[in-house]
């Protein structure tokens, strides 16, 4: 079980890898997935373009057509403004699918702003794919299942709270699979799709040990860990 915080978190068997850049509750989440030679984005929160351009390079970037989107706060969409305006500004020709939970006001806001301002001058088409189950689906030669996870925000009052549309998901690849959970409390879904994963990549984001409906404790998390074959525990508060 690898919880150390030091980022990047890189894993990789054969063809099949994962890098975390980054995963620091309230500041940013940034995570690409490789397949084969197929490039695909979960989570692009603040910095997402800077790490993707420094990794991959302009060509690469270019060509992706997937981002997976696991919920709406801020450190894990914080990137999707520049991500979009800079693959308009370098002429992108290859359409691009985001994938987020149903309901997810964030994303549809920032899709709306982005075209609002650049619809009449965007070189490549935007498709939202939001999602209402938890239905498998593939994307080039990876199989993707989203399943629904537990995860809440405060309102203004700081102490009621609401449920925030959210989503974990595996990736499965020439019979390898990860398992990300996004944010997520500790919850039945999680523990199915977790177990004998190949990478589970979980979130212990919760700060003691009571648990909660928000985050994870570190005990939540490792519980689950250990019913994977490897596990990243990320999201740890610093
Ligand atoms: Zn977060
Ligand atoms: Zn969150």
């Amino acid at each position: 079980m690898n919880m150390n915080n030091k980022y990047p978190l890189i894993w990789k068997k054969d063809n099949f890898s994962i890098k975390i850049f980054c995963s620091i509750p309230n500041i940013a989440t940034g995570i690409l997935l490789k397949a084969g030679v197929s490039h695909f984005i979960i989570d692009p929160g603040d910095g997402i373009l800077r790490d993707l351009n420094k990794e991959i390079g302009t060509t690469n970037l270019l060509a992706i057509e997937d981002i997976f989107v696991s919920h709406g706060h801020h450190d894990h969409v914080g990137g999707v403004w520049s991500l979009l305006t800079y693959l308009r500004v370098m002429n992108k020709k290859s359409p691009l699918a985001i994938y987020f939970p149903k309901d997810c006001v964030e994303i549809k806001s920032i899709h709306s702003a982005f075209m609002k301002v650049y619809s009449k001058t965007i070189s490549y088409k935007i498709s939202l794919k939001e999602l209402h189950s938890a239905k498998p689906f593939s994307r080039k030669t990876v199989s993707i299942k989203p399943f629904p996870v537990i995860h809440r925000e405060y309102l203004r009052d700081g102490v009621k709270t609401r449920q925030v549309p959210a989503l974990g998901y595996t990736f499965t690849f020439n019979g390898k699979k990860i398992c990300y959970g996004g944010d997520t409390a500790y919850c039945k879904d999680l523990v199915i799709n977790a177990k004998n994963s190949d990478l589970a990549i979980l979130e212990a984001g919760h700060n003691d040990d009571t648990p909660d409906e928000m985050h994870m404790t570190l005990a939540e998390a490792k519980s689950i860990g250990k019913t994977a074959k490897e596990c990243f525990l990320v999201h740890v508060p610093e």
